[in-house]
């Protein structure tokens, strides 16, 4: 059997994806079935796993959903030696400030 590129639809968020030809043979190889999200869908579902009771927040739209709580990375300030929490995933070639030591420094010294 011959594969050619498919286009699917999400069944998550709705988004047109491309299934291409060496998935589906991968796939069809497997017994898969075609799949049903999209590859950013997987990985976010795949992320969560474990993550507890977070469901699909499929709803009748209906406007001001507020926003989930970013998630605070733990990581030691690079200048006092604290705990610093920060916004962001902390990355070993990147210093990571705690907020005390995050304030813009002036340029009073002199
Ligand atoms: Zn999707
Ligand atoms: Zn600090």
């Amino acid at each position: 059997m011959v594969y050619s590129d498919k286009t699917l639809t999400c069944a998550q968020c709705g988004s047109e994806f491309t299934f291409s030809a060496d998935d589906q043979q991968y796939h069809a190889s497997r017994g898969y079935q075609d799949p049903k999200r999209c590859p950013s869908c997987r990985a976010e579902r795949r992320n969560s796993q474990g993550g507890g009771s977070y469901g699909s927040s499929y709803g009748g739209g209906s406007g001001g959903y507020d926003r989930p709580q970013r998630q605070m990375y733990s990581a030691t300030c690079a200048s006092c030696g604290r705990e610093a929490l920060v916004p962001f995933q902390p990355r070993s070639d990147k210093p990571v400030y705690c907020s005390d030591c995050f304030q813009p420094r002036r340029t009073s010294s002199w």
